[in-house]
């Protein structure tokens, strides 16, 4: 006897509908993807039930990985066994008896399957009888119970469990289309990106650097970001743009104050570039309203202007320390901070116009023409594959 299987269980995914098909094939597809370092282990799917069998292996690590999941709402090692009511017995006692700190247990049966002989709750009659009969020192409490031993009576067998591991919850990455999450080294970009990919939406990044002003470490930095959120999805292809040369011309040529909401507009317009290329419909930011000056309601009504295209800011009614303690939990803190320069960071205006109005902005972009710089930084694109198995930078190592 012994827990050989791991229950997953995708509770919002019952909510969609006609759809319900197409997220738990992708769920079962991530799970795979994500376990695929263990070649015993498969993924099964029953009616309204997904498995991981362990096929002998230790549950830890297998646990450790589904809670990287998107759309994994919860997860419950189990026991199956036979439609059998002996079986059932010894299994649920072999699950009480395998957790020694309880003292107070309940049981808790489901009966799915109608064509077994005996009824839920008559089942739970007898299944707690037994385990009384054959333990010490415990009690039922069906209120306030230490342990539940559930008991699923399935049409193919019974599923026996006895503690539950939360889950990411979400929708399962790639169900939801793509985005181009607009990354930068900070610290709230790469949450926007999680979060965006809780909704099932497939991420690409964007980086704008701008070399020799920013470092190759700069960008070893973005790519380690991207690594990291590999972890909640599959590879993550990253476009970095060459920024230098525009961002030497806006800022020559443009008045002081608008430089920076006119290098954003830029930054916005190639990013739509990049979305038609790559058949993506929406850009991801980790803009936050009120953070700092570039972030204010005009700010993002004149920046915004220049695309069509949906963005979404998951981060934008966060506060900061909401975001900062996200970026922990998600593992991007650390290298957020490593004090790296950043294209923005370098080329920075004494004092930002906090309002800067369309009109005005307008008004200065007809003076110059970006075209070509643009199509220039388009052309001069680079497109890594970051993906979860490469690793990190040896310089990198050492920090973190
Ligand atoms: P972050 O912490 O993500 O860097 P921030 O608080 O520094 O954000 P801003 O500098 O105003 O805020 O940037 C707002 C958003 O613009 C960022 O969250 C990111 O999505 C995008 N962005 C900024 N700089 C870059 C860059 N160099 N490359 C790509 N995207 C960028
Ligand atoms: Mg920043």
């Amino acid at each position: 006897m012994q827990y050989d299987h791991i229950l997953i269980r995708y509770g919002e995914m019952a909510l969609k509908g006609k759809n319900i098909k197409k997220f738990i094939v992708r769920l079962q597809e991530n799970i795979q993807h994500k376990l695929k370092d263990f070649p015993d282990v498969k993924v099964k799917r029953t009616q309204g039930r997904m498995f991981v069998l362990l096929n002998g292996h230790e549950p830890e690590p297998i646990i450790e990985k589904c809670k990287q999941i998107f759309g994994i709402q919860s997860l419950s090692l189990a026991i199956k066994v036979e439609n059998d009511l002996d079986e059932i017995k010894e299994a649920a006692l072999y699950a009480l008896k395998n957790n020694e700190s309880a003292e107070k247990f309940k049981v808790a049966v489901r009966r799915i399957n109608k064509d077994f002989p005996t009824d839920s709750q008559t089942m739970n009659q007898v299944l707690g009888s037994h385990l009384l009969a054959n333990t010490k020192g415990y009690k039922v409490d069906v209120h306030n119970p230490d342990i539940a031993i559930k008991v699923e009576i399935r049409l193919e067998a019974t599923y026996i469990t006895s503690s539950v591991t939360q889950g990411l919850g979400g929708l399962p990455v790639g169900t939801s289309g793509k985005s181009l999450l607009l990354l930068s080294g900070g610290i709230d970009s790469p949450v926007a990106g999680y979060l965006a990919m809780k909704r099932g939406v497939k991420i690409e990044a964007i980086h704008f650097h701008s070399p020799p002003f920013t470092s190759e470490r700069a960008k070893q930095k973005v790519l380690d970001l991207a690594k990291q959120l590999t972890k909640y999805g599959k590879e993550i292809k990253v476009h970095l743009v060459p920024f230098t040369k525009l961002q030497q011309a806006i800022f020559k040529e443009m008045p002081e104050g608008y430089a920076m909401t006119i290098m954003r507009r830029i930054m916005l317009r190639i990013s739509e570039r990049v979305c038609e290329n790559e058949s993506i419909l929406s850009m991801t930011t980790g803009e936050n309203l009120g953070q700092v000056a570039s972030q204010t309601m005009e700010s993002m009504h004149t920046i915004n202007e220049v695309t069509n295209y949906p963005i979404i800011r998951p981060l934008i009614t966060m506060d900061k320390q909401e975001i900062i303690n996200l970026s922990e939990e998600i593992k991007t803190y650390d290298t957020s901070i490593l004090p790296y320069e950043d294209c923005c960071t370098i080329f920075v205006p004494k004092s930002p116009k906090t309002r800067p109005r369309r009109d005005k902005v307008n008004q200065f972009e007809s003076m110059a023409d970006f075209t070509e710089l643009i199509n220039e930084a388009i052309n001069g694109i680079e497109v890594i594959k970051v993906s979860d198995k490469q690793a990190l930078d040896p310089f990198f190592e050492d920090l973190l």
